[in-house]
């Protein structure tokens, strides 16, 4: 609110005194007068912080005769004025209102700071690290990807539910959203809902970690005008009085004022404020340069045409950003009308409308629409509102679409919203594809909103802009959050935006190549698809990087609803699926209507199946696998494949499992995490031989509100199960420091990598109060480490109060229980690999706690078997007896990777699926090794994070078996012709 009091009629007075500062995404500025009547402004600067800072000095008519004093340490970049540091700032303000808080939290546009403070003082700062995730400007983003404004994004929160996103992480968490929302597992107000909570915990948890005293809190910054936060943030902190000030948003201007009243001399000539400004950062060659190199063929709407009576195709393709449609003309090959539109969160309502531009597009005309198929990551949603038409996975209609246009294409690169894929051919199959892991930095999403919130451009002129710049910053192939911030200090340094921008769409190539392509082919021209392609500067950015011949076609936006056509008109040539009779008119009518729910009992997971009803027809719809799928669309049941993951679990877990002690000491918790998914057969003997019960902790997803820095998800998982065992009432917790496991003959070392090693130690940091409950010997099972290993199982026996005997004996029994198992589990291996290394089988490779429980895998397992294949753990395989090791691979787990590297590479009919987490040490070590060694087979790349949303997931292993399975025909219809001729 502005006092117009002080604003025109106080111009010059030096009675009035002035703070400014220039943030992350704002400018903000107060003018207070001597009896205290105060005026703000807080601007968003969107990559003009000078051009803003001018107008409010024009605006407010700012001169030579005011006292002002800067804060913010970007500020200093623009003007010369006296400048003191935020926190002395912040410090004079709550002086000024005689507040003594405990914690003062200044939440902004990037970064969040914890300030402890005693008697006005501020004593520490404890801030959020460059990474902008669930910041308040992050939630911002969210809003406007949703078409929302932040005050409707609010209100709409209130109608919201609670729902489970990978908030630890901006870009898993948005592309987590994005999946969930595109599944319609979720509303645009439950992810609303559910990120101003996270923000309000994750506040809250920074907080506590200050260990501090909270009786009173005082907010800053712009977060602190949000009540649904407010509202949140009292709910974790129940017992301490949270308040906001009027000056809250801007309370270290405000500060900033209040040191401009001590100046002695008023500002210096108003020609002397703004300062030189310096860029720190690299150039690099303008786009323009590569122009050569690229084919743009991009071609205006105005060349579609519906012939009357035409047999037309219907494909659609449900993004996560855009949802576009075409009608193929099923007899010339042309596109007759298309639609193009943002999905908004809602792929059904976006499909409608695009139906409803299709029939503006056809006019009086009458056409037959004979088939329809829809791609994209809303496909299984949108199928079914589709009269259940086919869905295709986005890969391979991608690959469709590409062939067509380019007979003789070898790569294809498709950069869409969220997600982007690379496809390689060979003689026009496609053999290899890969997508991003959840990173967005390559994804058009990240140039998108980048542009819009950071510098206020829209997507249609970021091209434009790009390619007048002549000195492109370089910001590097990064994290998407990370260049975010490098983008805001270089317009923070006065950087022109269209170098910022230029910089930015080098960045999208930058990232793609790296993280999508890594050490995949390229071919010699490359096909660029997806919306991002209409963006001529991307196309010379990857021109340009690439240093290949870049093809964009005529509608690259168009190919995955093009390629559906096509897809769905293959099943009709080879006589698959027959004619149908679609009508645009009644796809657009009818809503769909959630019916009767029930659980799937084929397998553990017991899904949730919804029977959805849509003019008049019933389908079930959902499940962790794609049993319900095929059901729907083939109206078949596809003969399983061998499930040897559960085989592994049942082995371990029920036949070498824990007995009931009758009259026990007690009873020990242990997590079913890390290494007990592998030694699991000791520990629980030796909890049983000490004479206890044995508790097996339950999966809890509530780890993370536990950790007390950034830690991978397995050792995330690791705290939920010691919160749940505790919950619970055991005694002690069974949590050993793990050092070595055995070594795989040829190997020097069977290392665990640090962290789990390291685990003990770093829970009992996070449950201080029942740090004596958990029991953690040092455990080695290598041939050198044994003793020292039951001399760790004695001091157990004595902490507990037993004879040391005991301890020894119960050790011994557990291992040699350990080995039998380890025997069995064997010489099962041995004969299942006989048996399947002749049919079709997928190796999932990866950690056995991330591979085996079904709490973690997200269904891995039965998404492979439900499309008729086998499932291998890796661990099972016998290692094969002529096979060369790595002297650098030091890991057990990784070994037993490699060994099923060199099986796939050794059996035609063995795939393999390779499985890490997000931010896993030994993984960023030697993962790129094993993609070198499968480069030319199909192999698929997977991370598991605690992201719920299964779509992505899907996406990726449906497109891996796809190939598989285009590669196989190709193979056969190969020998076939060879035994003709
Ligand atoms: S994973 Fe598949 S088979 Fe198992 S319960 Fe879910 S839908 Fe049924
Ligand atoms: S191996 Fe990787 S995923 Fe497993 S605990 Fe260690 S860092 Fe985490």
């Amino acid at each position: 609110m502005i006092d117009t009091s002080l604003s025109k009629s106080s111009q010059g007075d030096p009675q009035c005194f002035e703070g400014l500062e220039v943030g992350a995404v704002s400018v903000k500025w107060v003018r207070r007068s001597l009896e205290g009547h105060v005026i703000s402004e807080v601007k968003r600067h969107e990559g003009y912080p000078k051009e803003k800072i001018q107008e409010i000095f024009h605006k407010y008519q700012t001169n030579e005769k005011s006292k002002i004093t800067i804060t913010g340490h970007a500020t200093k970049n623009f003007l010369n004025l006296p400048y003191y540091a935020e926190a002395e700032c912040l410090e004079k303000a709550l002086l000024y209102f005689n507040l003594k808080p405990d914690i003062l939290i200044s939440l902004g546009g990037e970064t969040f700071s914890v300030y402890p403070m005693k008697d006005g003082i501020i004593k520490n700062i404890i801030a959020t690290t460059k990474c902008a995730a669930g910041t308040g400007e992050f939630i911002v983003q969210q809003l406007l990807r949703m078409g929302m404004t932040i005050e409707d994004g609010i209100k709409a929160s209130k109608n919201g539910q609670y729902t489970q996103l990978a908030t630890r992480c901006s870009v898993h968490c948005k592309s987590d959203a994005t999946h969930r929302l595109n599944k319609g597992e979720c509303t645009p107000e439950d992810i609303i809902k559910t990120l101003i909570h996270d923000l309000a915990r994750k506040v809250s948890e920074m907080i506590d970690s200050a260990q501090w005293p909270k009786d009173l809190i005082i907010l800053s910054g712009g977060v602190a005008l949000n009540d649904v936060f407010l509202e949140n943030l009292q709910y974790y902190l129940v017992d301490s009085e949270i308040k906001v000030l009027p000056e809250s948003p801007f309370l270290e201007v405000f500060g900033a004022s209040l040191y401009a009243s001590e100046l002695q001399e008023v500002a210096p000539a108003r020609g002397e404020w703004f300062s030189k400004t310096t860029v720190e950062f690299v150039n690099q060659k303008s786009l323009i340069n590569a122009e050569s190199l690229l084919d743009y063929r991009v071609e205006s709407d105005t060349q579609k045409k519906i012939v009357n009576n035409g047999q037309y195709i219907l494909g659609v393709d449900a993004g996560s950003t855009t949802t576009k449609a075409v009608l193929f003309n099923a007899l010339d090959d042309t596109v007759g009308a298309s639609a193009y539109l943002r999905t908004l969160g809602n792929p059904i309502l976006a499909t409608k409308k695009c139906l409803k531009k299709l029939i503006n597009s056809v006019g009086e005309k009458r056409i037959d629409i004979i088939q329809c198929g829809v791609t994209g990551s809303a496909r299984e949603m949108v199928s079914v509102y589709l009269d259940n038409c086919r869905s295709f996975n986005e890969i391979l209609a991608h690959a469709r679409g590409a062939v067509e246009e380019v007979p003789d294409v070898d790569t294809v690169f498709e950069i869409g919203g969220q997600d982007s894929k690379f496809i390689s051919f060979l003689k026009g199959v496609p053999i290899d594809y890969a997508m991003n892991e959840g990173c967005s930095a390559g994804t058009g999403s990240f140039l998108e909103e980048s542009a819009s919130v950071d510098m206020g451009i829209p997507v249609e002129k970021i091209s434009d802009i790009a390619i007048k710049s002549t000195n492109p910053i370089a910001f590097g192939e990064r994290c998407a959050a990370f260049i975010n911030t490098d983008l805001r200090n270089a317009l923070q340094q006065g950087a022109k935006q269209e170098d910022v921008v230029a910089g930015l769409v080098y960045s999208i190539a930058e990232n793609y190549i790296s993280r999508i392509v890594g050490p995949r082919q390229m071919g010699k021209t490359l096909l660029f698809l997806g919306g991002v392609a209409l963006n001529k500067s991307v196309g010379l950015a990857i021109a340009s990087r690439s240093q290949r011949n870049v093809i964009v076609p005529a509608h690259p936006e168009l190919m995955g609803s093009v390629g559906t056509a096509l897809m769905a008109r293959d099943l009709l040539q080879e006589g698959i699926t027959s004619e149908r009779d679609f009508v645009l008119k009644d796809l657009i009518k009818g809503d769909m209507e959630l019916k009767k729910l029930f659980r799937c009992k084929a397998c553990e997971n017991n899904c949730e199946i919804q029977n959805i009803s849509i003019r008049g027809k019933v389908y079930p719809f959902g499940g962790l696998c794609s049993k319900y799928r095929l059901l729907r669309q083939k109206g078949i049941k596809i003969e399983e494949g061998q499930d040897l993951v559960e085989l592994r679990n049942k082995l371990m877990i029920e036949e070498f499992g824990a007995q009931h002690v009758e009259e026990s000491l007690g009873t020990i918790g242990l997590p079913m995490t890390l290494t007990s998914h592998s030694l699991f057969p000791l520990y629980v003997k030796f909890i049983n031989e000490l004479g206890y019960n044995v508790m097996l902790s339950k999966h809890s997803r509530l780890g993370n509100t536990k950790t007390l820095a950034s830690i991978c998800y397995p050792c995330e998982l690791v705290h939920g199960a010691v919160l749940d065992l505790l919950n619970r009432g055991a005694d002690y917790i069974f949590l050993p420091h793990v050092i070595e496991l055995e070594i795989p003959k040829g190997f020097k070392h069977g290392y665990v990598c640090p962290s789990t090693g390291m685990i003990p130690d770093i829970i009992r940091a996070a449950f201080e109060s029942d740090k004596d409950k958990i029991i953690s010997p040092h455990i080695a099972l290598s041939k050198d480490l044994i003793e020292t290993t039951l001399k760790e199982l004695r001091r157990v026996s004595v902490s507990l109060g037993l004879n040391p005997k005991i301890g020894v004996n119960a050790g011994k029994k557990a291992i040699s229980h350990y080995r039998e198992f380890s025997k069995k589990y064997q010489e099962l291996g041995k004969r299942k690999i006989d048996e399947l290394k002749k049919t079709p089988s997928v190796i999932i490779a990866g950690r056995p706690y991330v591979i085996c429980p079904s709490e973690v895998n997200l269904a891995l397992p039965r998404k492979i078997i439900s499309r008729g294949y086998n499932v291998i753990p890796a661990d099972m395989l016998p290692p094969l007896k002529d096979r060369e090791v790595s002297e650098r691979n030091v890991w057990h787990f990784t070994q037993q990777i490699e060994n099923a590297v060199k099986y796939v590479k050794k059996y035609p009919n063995l795939n393999i699926c390779l499985v890490s987490c997000f931010s896993c040490g030994p993984d960023a070590i030697i993962y790129h090794h094993f993609r070198q060694e499968l480069a030319g087979n199909t192999f698929c790349y997977l991370e598991i994070d605690s992201q719920t949303a299964h779509a992505g997931f899907e996406t990726r292993v449906g497109a891996f078996l796809d190939i598989i399975e285009e590669r196989r025909r190709k193979k056969r219809k190969e020998t076939l012709l060879a035994v003709m001729s």
